[in-house]
């Protein structure tokens, strides 16, 4: 439930309904504006029947937040949620590029591709320490040392880092190296995980199920924040289709969708969402123009030598020749690079 108070109501008795709303069991939102104060009731509404809110002086209007997800629809925050990697906003006026590596191999290969990188100006190096293979013959990720290299690189270059948390007991641990979790595909309906990194502070890029509508995702997203991190970035990274040319069917369609219905920051991966090496800067330039916040693309000095998806990695030129292609698709979108 939305509601909307006169203007010029104090914030004490503001806060003395959100302290009514809150004894029946909902969660109190306030959202104090310029003009008016607009306070959010989250939970059972039926329960607000009892408040007599249509009767209260102080209150000009309710409204029901019609869609499933609240916390994260423009229906309550009308306002695009800026998430901070380091010094750079996520969800503002400049594109976020975060890039590097699939997976975590060694110094000598973290370092020297986040060095390239870092003089592209990104935003964030990635970089996998639990790798979570579809195959366990598979390179499963250098665990914890991978996570001291994060932290290495980090030290090196200045960049935030970006890395993936396969298992809610983790999340201390990764907190102390690395300065965002990337819940992946595999674990986007996980929602035991979802909530470990909801109960801490640092940005979570919450990936998209490959079979996961786009309420499903919104919902994942839901239960991060209703667990109290808003610090929350979506990332489209194609969905499974009958379509077997690519090795996923990036759908732009919800990225269109998702800007519409969430005032969360939403990126693309054209490195997973489509598998294919010469699409990921087409698919990145359509990214920026259907109004993506950013892209997160995956890099390796030397790919043919990648232990994962090494057939998808841009090399130094490559990630060169996407950066110079990218540039006047993100102007065109409004937004810097
Ligand atoms: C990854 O980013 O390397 C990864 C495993 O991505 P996804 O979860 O989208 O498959
Ligand atoms: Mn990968």
């Amino acid at each position: 439930m939305i509601i909307i108070l006169k203007a010029g109501v104090t914030e004490t008795d503001a806060q003395t309904l959100l302290a009514q709303i809150e004894s029946k069991g909902l969660k109190p939102l306030y959202m104090p504006g310029v003009e008016r104060t607009v306070l959010g009731a989250i939970g059972d509404e039926r329960v607000l029947q009892s408040l007599n809110l249509d009767g209260n002086p102080i209150v000009d209007e309710i409204k029901p937040i019609l869609s499933k997800y609240k916390l994260v629809s423009r229906e309550l925050n009308p306002i695009d949620t800026h998430v901070m990697l380091g010094n750079h906003a996520v969800g503002g006026d400049t594109f976020t590029v975060i890039a590097g590596p699939c997976g975590v191999e060694s110094r000598e290969q973290l370092l020297g591709v986040a060095q390239m990188l870092g003089k592209h100006g990104i935003a964030a190096l990635r970089g996998g320490a639990f790798k979570p293979r579809t195959s366990p013959y598979s390179f499963q990720g250098l665990g914890v040392e991978g996570l001291k290299l994060l932290k290495q690189a980090n030290q090196a270059t200045g960049l935030p880092t970006v890395s993936e948390v396969i298992d809610a007991s983790d999340v201390e641990l990764m907190a102390d190296y690395i300065d965002c979790f990337q819940i992946g595909a595999r674990n986007a309906q996980n929602y035991r995980l979802l909530e470990a990194v909801g109960e801490q502070q640092k940005p979570v890029l919450l990936k998209r199920g490959m079979s996961s509508t786009v309420e499903e995702l919104l919902l994942a997203a839901e239960y991060i924040v209703n667990a109290g991190n808003p610090n929350v970035i979506l990332c489209e990274r194609g969905i499974r289709t009958f379509e077997t040319a690519t090795r996923n069917t990036l759908d732009l369609n919800a990225v269109a969708y998702l800007k519409r219905k969430t005032h969360l920051p939403v990126l693309v991966d054209p490195s997973h969402g489509t598998g294919v090496r010469e699409l990921i800067a087409p698919l990145s330039y359509a990214a920026a123009a259907v109004g993506a916040d950013g892209i997160i693309v995956e890099s390796h000095l030397n790919p043919c030598e990648a232990l994962s998806d090494g057939h998808q990695a841009l090399d130094a030129q490559q990630f060169a020749a996407l950066m110079t292609g990218l540039r006047p698709f993100v102007h065109a979108a409004g937004k810097k690079l």
